[in-house]
């Protein structure tokens, strides 16, 4: 089974968060099919190394950028040239079970009208991700954000109509004047709303945005983390409540809904990413094209990326990190499994298993697998680092 992710690097406005790689300028989005096409052709033998039945490529992802803001005549020029080169299932781009093939698209609110939604069903999308991040429209001009409170509600509701049966919402919490009252209000909202997954983010202070320039100028203080992690209690018990699953740190889903995409990334599934700034893992290498849209709109430059082979400890320590963060844990069958060198790892790090164990940080089951308890997820990235070789 492999996956394929497609960016899109365009942005019609930058929100002051974002580290996420895109271009507000116009110019290059008339070339961006063609340099697509091309980096298509070019990796048409990306899985060749799998076997057969391993080619077939399962989940479809479309993010950035901003998918949305191409139209989709566009978008489906794109889809052709990959149906045209990798192995889809049969029944890809015409069904809506998700085991059989899930295909997402990222979109903003306000470019979702209900032709837009309707054709891209015609595309065969059969998942939507759609970043809101708040339900107060003082926050999303805050952030910078191109849409508002009703058109978040109203492109819901549309992308509905048009049939889409699995949607993902996305909220962000921990930002300067996000209240615990605004908070609880977010999430009634969307739960009124009641997408099938919701995906919700501390903010972050990622480098070059504009907030982290407004952090270290000091004109901006974020909330400490006590608040922070209150808030992500109140989002772990809303959702619980209300019969979301939490399947990752991040992530919850009703029943079955969880994100196939994601979850390939996190159980090391081979992917191939196609666009400026997307990354690319098979066989232990990892590689990731050039952040770069002109470079890559270039027809005459062909050094598109670079990779590396991962090390057993860095092959080690990805199996702790991404299992970790997810309800399923890390199992110690797959990190004894991922190098000669792996009995040696693990007894390097015991110790502090067993430390983060008495700390009630960490649960080892029975059946041989380390997990961090929901009720500490908040503090997961600080549990892992004490783990890593
Ligand atoms: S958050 Fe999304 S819409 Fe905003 S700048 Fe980043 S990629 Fe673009």
């Amino acid at each position: 089974m492999a996956g394929i992710y497609l960016h899109i690097p365009f942005c019609d406005k930058k929100c002051i968060y974002c580290g996420f790689y895109s271009v507000v300028s116009k110019t290059l989005r008339d070339k961006y099919i063609p340099a697509l096409q091309r980096e298509i052709r070019e990796r048409g033998n990306f899985f060749s190394s799998l076997y057969p039945a391993d080619q077939t490529v399962k989940t479809l992802y479309i993010g950035g950028g901003t998918p949305s803001v191409l139209n989709t005549e566009s978008l489906k020029q794109a889809i052709n040239g990959l149906k045209a080169t990798f192995c889809f299932p049969n029944t890809a781009f015409l069904t809506d079970n998700p085991d059989e093939f899930e295909f997402t698209i990222e979109v903003n609110p306000d470019d979702i009208t209900s032709d837009y939604a309707s054709q891209l069903r015609q595309l065969g999308v059969n998942r939507i991700s759609m970043g809101v991040q708040s339900f107060q429209d003082q926050h999303l001009i805050w952030m910078g954000r191109r849409h508002t409170r009703s058109q978040a509600i109203s492109a819901f509701r549309t992308l509905r109509q048009a049939g889409f049966k699995n949607i993902s919402l996305d909220l962000i919490f921990g930002f300067p004047s996000l209240t615990r009252t605004q908070w609880e209000e977010n999430l009634d909202t969307i739960l009124d709303l009641s997408p099938e997954h919701i995906s919700a983010y501390q903010l972050g202070v990622d480098p070059n945005t504009p907030i982290e320039k407004q952090v270290s100028q000091g004109k901006l203080t974020l909330p400490d983390e006590e608040t922070c992690e209150g808030m992500y209690k109140t989002l772990q018990r809303r959702l619980a409540e209300a019969g979301y699953f939490q399947y990752e740190v991040s992530n919850f889903c009703k029943e079955g809904f969880h994100s196939r995409h994601n979850s390939s990334y996190w159980n090391r599934t081979p992917y191939l990413g196609l666009g400026p700034g997307a990354h690319s893992f098979i066989n232990r290498k990892r590689e990731w094209n050039f952040p770069d849209a002109a470079t890559y709109c270039n027809p005459t430059i062909t050094e598109l990326r670079e990779g590396e082979n991962l090390s057993p400890e860095d092959v080690f320590n990805e199996i702790l990190m991404l299992g970790l963060r997810t309800i399923g844990g890390a199992a110690l069958k797959t990190l004894r499994e991922s190098s000669p060198q792996s009995d040696i790892f693990i007894s390097t790090i015991a110790p502090a298993i067993q430390d983060q164990e008495r700390k009630g940080n960490l649960v080892l089951t029975t059946t041989g697998t380390i997990k961090i308890p929901p009720e500490k997820f908040f503090i997961s990235d600080g549990i892992i680092r004490e783990l890593f070789v």
